[in-house]
């Protein structure tokens, strides 16, 4: 669709009309029903289903009364997707008080192709899948998914009430009130939104935007990163990741790799097969100012082999799996 061609549909003309100059009506008023069957035949719907399937498919095992996980034991990055959220929910709420639906549509439609598809569920996929199901980080970003869940769910309900039941009918809701029309609107908690947070994700950001410059189509996960970054960076990074050298931190889920070693000055030996460069990230601190630091990137390829189970190449030897899965497995995963 094009603004210049004027093939463009905008829901506010379907909803309350338009008028031309001399008064005339050109489009008649078709009201908030057509509006609803217009996001129904849009795609909007396809794409709401697809991310409600793959919230619920991933809550299946979830009880909000006794696996919700309190929120000062989450990891930054789960906490980055509350404050996310969070925002989400006054730009929604204010939105649907002024009557701007197609405003609603778009924050909704961005909130989930950016932030729950791009984002998170591609970062925590290793948790969710490779841990086992009680393990307190599976169940942090379940603890998520479920408000992801409730707030995506209730924020759809005016526009799509069809769907907003259907999903409202299953688990992880049941059992519950009997309708999702009868159950008050969905709001975000007020620690949810932490700029100290954000400034701490936005940093990682940076680093992994140059690290996948980097390595361009080459997956991440066959990388060893070695940040080295000046202080402020440093003590932003730190708190991803207090180790030296770690294999399972918030920072090796944010960068996908599976090695990061975090470092105040670069290494004086490099590796002859390391890709070194330098990098500018660009941030916020946590008073809400832009700030600029430097950093270095030394990447090389890990030394160790892609685990038979988890795929991080973090293995010892060659069809192996790796020291986490090894441990599960002895543990009884099937179990
Ligand atoms: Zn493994």
């Amino acid at each position: 669709m094009s603004k210049s061609v004027g093939n463009v549909i905008d829901p506010q003309a379907v909803i309350n009309g338009t008028k031309v100059t001399d008064g005339k009506v050109k489009q008649p008023a078709y009201g908030v029903d057509v509006m609803r069957w217009w996001a129904a035949q849009s795609g909007l719907d396809a794409q709401m289903r697809k991310n409600f399937r793959y919230l619920m498919g991933n809550l299946a095992d979830f009880d909000v009364e006794t696996d919700r996980v309190p929120y000062d034991n989450l990891l930054p990055q789960d906490k980055y997707m509350l404050h996310q959220l969070a925002q989400l929910c006054s730009e929604v709420t204010a939105d649907y008080e002024s009557f701007k639906y197609n405003h609603v549509l778009h924050c909704l439609e961005t909130f989930s192709n950016s932030q729950i598809s791009s984002f998170y569920s591609n970062i925590t996929k290793d948790r969710l899948y490779c841990n086992p199901a009680e393990h307190p980080l599976r169940r942090a970003c379940q603890t998520v998914q479920y408000e992801l869940l409730s707030a995506m769910t209730c924020f759809l309900a005016p526009i799509l009430p069809h769907l907003a039941e259907e999903v409202f009918q299953h688990p992880p809701f049941l059992p519950v009130e009997n309708s999702i029309f009868k159950t008050s609107w969905y709001e975000a908690d007020a620690q949810w939104s932490d700029a100290e947070v954000e400034a701490v994700i936005s940093s990682a950001f940076c680093v992994r935007d140059r690290f996948n410059n980097l390595i361009t189509t080459e997956s991440p996960v066959q990388f060893h990163v070695i940040i080295s970054a000046k202080p402020r960076l440093f003590e932003h990074l730190r708190v991803l990741q207090p180790e030296l050298t770690s294999s399972s931190s918030a920072l090796c889920e944010i960068l996908q790799s599976s090695y990061v070693t975090l470092l105040s000055r670069l290494p004086v030996a490099v590796p002859d097969e390391a890709n070194v460069v330098d990098g500018l990230c660009v941030h916020k601190d946590s008073d809400g100012s832009e700030v600029k630091d430097a950093f270095s990137l030394v990447v090389i390829p890990s030394e160790d082999y892609p685990c038979d189970r988890c795929r991080l190449h973090t293995a010892r030897r060659r069809r192996e799996l790796c020291e986490r899965c090894s441990e599960l497995m002895l543990d009884g995963w099937e179990k």
